[in-house]
């Protein structure tokens, strides 16, 4: 038997769809197809029960009582850091910091590292399908900086021109800054290259890694990276919970970020001291529950199998792209070699918009517009895209809800 087979005869999508309650709801009357799975994922009755047995039975400020809940709850939201830590192959807990989220962990490595070492005349590169999040950042850096930011170039077919980077790197380059998959394209960025060449220039790398964690197996050692944001909310877990994962010696020289409770190991109005990693970087009280919840999705993931969901939601692509194409006027931004499941597309003679108000009618969550990535609607000439972003319970029968739906989206708009 094919590996292909065997996946597909192993990997029950039926069952993983019971897992999420709200698959089962209906929209418009019709049974709900969610494919907005890059935007923010649906939730496991397994993250939901998680939370509901934290505020229900353990809820109690970390890191301050010495009462049994307190500890409680201080057990618990360490032991999700310590389990996330072993998902990514982290070298050290101490490397595992919570933040609200990708936006956060990358501003807060542009605010402390950043402004701690990039001087007038240094440059930052970051490449021409980021995400909002990991180019606003760093323009603020480099204005306040008076340093330059520059663009990695991208082929037609959404990969990076990786010669045309490696000619950018030179001494000035501080910083490499590169998503490991786009939320608008797809595209998965060969990160090992362009970690290589970044390390080889002596310049440090920070991996967006929103796309990569739901999609791929992340071995932060074997990777090698010097900073890794993720989200915990495009993973099945919850919304306001994220990590910055970050090498131990990097963030022991970084100074700290917010000031409050919990990142001090002793204050006076004449000095404070600041508690150690990752504290350093967790002022005020955390997301505990968020982080408790987050590790439950990612045991979620890891119950099922990384492989087994890349196997699948891969054979779902390339289902997906294959029965769209057979639509006429309809054409694919992004057809990298290596993609997530995602899929972004026009159709002749109809806006974006439009596709997504009548896809919704049918119960089909999809999105239209710039995947908070403008520059690069930009550069593929186009104001907006449709976008159809797979998860681990999608099926072939959703790919074909939305092939029937853009059918009658072309009877509405042509
Ligand atoms: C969603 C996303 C972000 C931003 O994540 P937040 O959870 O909104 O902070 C950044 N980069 C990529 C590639 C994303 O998909």
């Amino acid at each position: 038997m094919s590996a292909v087979i065997e996946t597909k005869s192993t990997y029950d999508v039926a069952a993983v769809r019971r897992d999420f309650p709200i698959l089962a709801r209906d929209v418009r009357g019709k049974r709900l197809v969610y494919l907005d799975n890059a935007a923010t994922t649906q939730k496991p009755r397994q993250v939901i029960d998680r939370l509901v047995r934290y505020y229900s039975e353990e809820n109690s400020n970390v890191h301050r009582g010495v009462h049994y809940l307190s500890e409680l709850a201080t057990l618990e939201y360490e032991n999700a850091r310590a389990y996330i830590r072993r998902f990514l192959n982290a070298r050290d807990e101490k490397e595992i910091v919570f933040t609200r989220g990708t936006t956060e962990s990358i501003n807060l490595v542009a605010q402390t590292w950043g402004r701690a070492n990039v001087r007038e005349g240094d440059e930052i590169l970051i490449s021409a399908i980021e995400h909002h999040s990991n180019i606003v950042p760093w323009q603020m850096l480099c204005a306040e900086k008076q340093a330059s930011l520059r663009i990695i170039p991208v082929f037609d077919n959404g990969e990076l021109d990786l010669d045309a980077y490696e000619r950018m790197l030179n001494p000035r380059v501080k910083l490499v800054a590169v998503g490991h998959a786009s939320n608008a394209l797809g595209t998965i960025n060969p990160l090992r290259r362009i970690i290589g060449a970044a390390h080889a220039n002596g310049s440090l790398v920070l991996v967006d890694g929103a796309q990569g964690v739901p999609h791929l197996t992340v071995d932060l050692q074997a990777l090698d990276c010097d900073f890794y944001a993720f989200s915990g909310h495009k993973v099945y877990g919850p919304t306001g919970i994220g990590v910055l994962y970050g090498k131990q010696e990097l963030l022991e020289a970084m100074p700290p970020w917010q000031g409050g409770g919990d990142m001090i190991l002793s204050v006076s109005f004449e000095k404070t001291t600041y508690n150690a990693l990752p504290y350093k970087f967790e002022a005020g009280t955390p997301n505990i529950a968020g982080a408790i919840g987050l590790a439950a999705a990612l045991q979620y993931v890891a119950s099922i199998g990384l492989d087994a969901i890349a196997a699948y939601e891969h054979e779902l692509l390339v289902y997906a792209a294959a029965r769209l194409q057979e639509i006429e006027g309809l054409r694919l931004i992004g057809t990298a070699r290596g993609k997530a499941a995602v899929i972004s597309f026009v159709l002749e003679g109809v806006h974006p918009h439009d596709i997504g108000t009548v896809l919704d009618q049918e119960g089909i969550a999809v999105r239209t517009g710039h995947h908070c990535a403008q520059p690069l609607m930009m550069r593929f000439n186009v104001p907006a895209t449709g976008r159809a972003s797979f998860g681990l319970y999608n099926t072939r029968e959703e790919a074909d809800a939305l092939v029937a739906g853009l059918h009658k989206v072309i009877e509405v708009f042509r």
